[in-house]
């Protein structure tokens, strides 16, 4: 699932295919719950309309539009946002990928996933949003309307401190972990970094949140901080459906260091990292750094 890095490294690099533009068409596939507004007043209410900012909260894209209206959009976990013309294996399915050697990586086309399309006014290239399991999420929100989604959102994980980590700890029986991954106290962390923040700052994910010190909080805020941000920097972690809009590959899976690592040595001190679920997913750590 893309976590905050993924989404912003995907901001960062579709806004210059979004800001500035005006829209001329909008195509989409049927009612389903992917839009939360419905496809008709999509394609009914945006044409004409110019993209004039895109912003991030959390796991969340907005795109703001002249008129004062917003579109909100979601990746879930699964969606895909690019611009036509991106070539990546991981925008074919699954057979398509295992029918094609690496050579033959042809551009996309779209398919019946692309649930959303933009066309633009200037004739380049429409902005494409593609999800095969639709968990990802359309809203548009009139002049002045809030979302119930964006309301709820706690503080954004590369502003998180550790005196506001260590206060929406206390009293707290839930496993630390559980608490990280909870949207409403942290905005955009996700299994990925939840686990790689854990073992930077020394604490294993199933600790009660109320017995994490307040030095280890500053230590968890501290390691969210540098693992995200070190992950935008190399282009996001390439899982999955995972894939930048231009269709890059990002280059942070090459750097984690407990995720998805169950059995192989601790880069620390060799310890075979263990794997346990946790709030029925998969948590990494090591048995001897993390206390
Ligand atoms: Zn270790």
């Amino acid at each position: 699932m893309p976590e905050l890095p993924e989404v912003e490294v995907t901001r960062r690099r579709i806004e210059p295919w979004l800001v500035g533009r005006r829209l001329l068409r909008v195509e989409t596939t049927g009612p389903s719950y992917f839009f939360l507004t419905p496809p008709a007043r999509l394609r009914r209410l945006l044409p004409g309309r110019s993209v004039r900012s895109l912003e991030r909260r959390g796991k969340y894209l907005l795109a703001g539009l002249d008129d004062g209206s917003r579109l909100l959009l979601h990746l879930g976990m699964t969606g895909q946002l690019f611009t036509a013309g991106a070539a990546s294996v991981r925008l074919l399915s699954a057979a398509a990928r295992a029918a094609l050697a690496p050579e033959e990586q042809p551009r996309f086309a779209p398919d019946a996933h692309t649930h959303l399309r933009l066309f633009f006014a200037d004739e380049g290239p429409p902005v494409l949003f593609r999800d095969v399991r639709k968990f990802g999420k359309v809203q548009l929100l009139g002049p002045g309307e809030e979302s119930e989604r964006l309301r709820r959102l706690g503080t954004d994980a590369l502003a998180l401190g550790g005196e506001a980590l260590f206060e929406a700890a206390r009293g707290r029986k839930l496993a630390i972990k559980s608490l990280l991954l909870d949207q409403s106290v942290v905005a955009g962390t996700g299994n990925i970094y939840a686990d790689e923040a854990l073992f930077l700052a020394g604490v294993r994910p199933r600790r009660p949140a109320r017995r994490v010190t307040r030095a280890e909080c500053e230590a968890l805020a501290e390691a969210m901080r540098r693992v995200m941000l070190r992950s935008i920097e190399t282009g996001g972690s390439s899982i999955s459906d995972y894939v930048a809009p231009d269709g890059a590959d990002g280059g942070y899976q090459d750097e984690r260091q407990v995720y998805a690592r169950a059995g192989a040595p601790c880069p620390g001190c060799g310890t075979p990292i263990r794997r346990i679920v946790l709030g029925q997913r998969s948590a990494h750590y090591c048995p001897r750094c993390q206390r």
